[in-house]
């Protein structure tokens, strides 16, 4: 054996399962084939602080990049109510050091990290990689969405994000601006990272995503480009087995971003963890079940939730502009005030209820998300 354990994809869920793996004294290579951890950054990075704890990371003055107190949503034509978030504790992340932080508490820990060394092929035990064939007893796929593609395409939107800078950019805002025929399905964001500086971006169902951002910025005013981006996001929550014999998948290879907003840092980064502590645990036992602790920890923590959102997106699929506006006439200053105090970032399907107009607590909102689905059904 040349490792116990070969992780492909050196982002937030593979390194952090790294982490665990060589904390536990087991040896442990990450393969990443882009040529720098971090790089280049596929992610708007807005995150909440107690979900970057609980990943066991705090973030240094280079990886925060932002504050945030506040998000206004905005209608097609252009209404818009503003959720104060100053409870929630959201900061924007600059992921190329976010991931190398983590790099680096993994290489601390005991793991190896190579870049610019692709997964090819796995064969039993044998990993065939750009840097030559490698034996090891656990595989761990955490290849982020780009696994999936092949799988299932389906639950896959185009996302454009580009870096802008623009004296229009408010500083601690995120703003979020839905319209189906614009972005359907989906959205386009502002995540304002420094003084007129943000990631602006759209992702839609069957859009060019690249045109629908160029058009957003257009009606927005002046503005200069400085790095652009497009990847694919996941939106159809996670996948059946995240283990199968030897390998296990992780991150958004699993399907382990939110159906609704497509964030991932927390849920994959979790999904990381639970999957290195379960590896580490299984290398010792040997024991198959002991592996599937990993999915049943993970859809502990995340099973109802995920189930929820997945409810929540396709009433929203559903809706047309003129629904999105008729929501927009609902909202209280009520509302907004409950969602403040009591909304949760990274389990957020309470907020979206309240918006929706569904009263109640969780599991109401999950029993009257399951009846209209059930009615949209028949
Ligand atoms: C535009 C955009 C904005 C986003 N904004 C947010 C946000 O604001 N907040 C949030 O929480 N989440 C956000 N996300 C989601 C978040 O980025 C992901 O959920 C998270 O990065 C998933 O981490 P991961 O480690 O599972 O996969 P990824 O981060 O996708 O990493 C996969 C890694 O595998 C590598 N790889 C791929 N194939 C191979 C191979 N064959 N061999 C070796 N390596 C390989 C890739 O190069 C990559 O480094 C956003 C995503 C997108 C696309």
């Amino acid at each position: 054996m040349d490792y116990e354990v070969i992780i492909a994809g050196g982002s937030v869920s593979g390194l952090l399962c790294a982490r665990e793996i060589a904390n536990s004294g087991h040896s442990v290579l990450v393969i990443e084939e882009d040529h720098e951890i971090g790089t280049p950054e596929h992610c708007g990075g807005v995150v909440s602080v107690s979900g970057i704890e609980e990943l066991g990371v705090i973030p240094t003055r280079g990886t925060l990049e932002n504050k945030i107190n506040s998000a206004s949503i905005i209608s097609p034509t252009g209404k818009n109510f503003t959720i104060d978030a100053k409870a929630q504790k959201v900061v924007v992340l600059d992921r190329r050091d976010f991931d190398k932080q983590i790099a680096h508490q993994a290489k601390n820990a005991g793991a190896e990290i190579r870049v610019r060394t692709s997964l090819k092929e796995i064969n039993g035990d044998e990993v065939k990689t750009s840097d030559g064939i490698m034996k090891c007893k656990i595989i761990v796929d955490a290849r982020g969405v780009s696994s999936l593609i092949n799988k299932d395409r389906e639950g896959i939107l185009q996302s454009a994000q580009y870096e802008v800078y623009a004296d229009w950019i408010r500083k601690d805002q995120i703003e979020v601006y839905f319209d189906q025929e614009k972005y359907p399905g989906f959205f386009a964001w502002i995540i304002p990272t420094r003084t007129d500086i943000a990631k602006i971006g759209v992702a839609g169902k069957a859009i060019n995503a690249a045109v629908a951002l160029e058009n957003f910025l257009s009606q927005k005013g002046k503005y200069s480009i400085v790095r652009k981006i497009f990847a694919p996001i996941w939106i159809k929550g996670p996948i059946e087995n995240f283990v199968s014999k030897n390998i296990v998948t992780i991150g958004d290879a699993a399907g382990q971003s939110k159906p609704t907003t497509a964030g991932g840092i927390y849920s994959c980064g979790l999904g990381g963890i639970f999957a290195g502590r379960t590896i580490s645990k299984y290398l010792e036992s040997r024991i198959q079940p002991d592996l599937l602790e990993y999915q049943k920890t993970w859809s502990e923590k995340f099973g109802d939730e995920f189930q929820n959102m997945l409810l929540a997106r396709k009433l929203f699929e559903r809706f047309d502009n003129k629904a999105i506006e008729k929501m927009f006439e609902s909202v209280t200053p009520q509302i907004l005030d409950e969602i403040s105090k009591e909304g949760k970032f990274d389990f957020h399907t309470f907020s979206l209820a309240k918006l929706l107009g569904v009263k109640g607590s969780v599991k109401t909102v999950q029993a009257i998300l399951g009846n209209e689905f059930r009615r949209m059904l028949t």
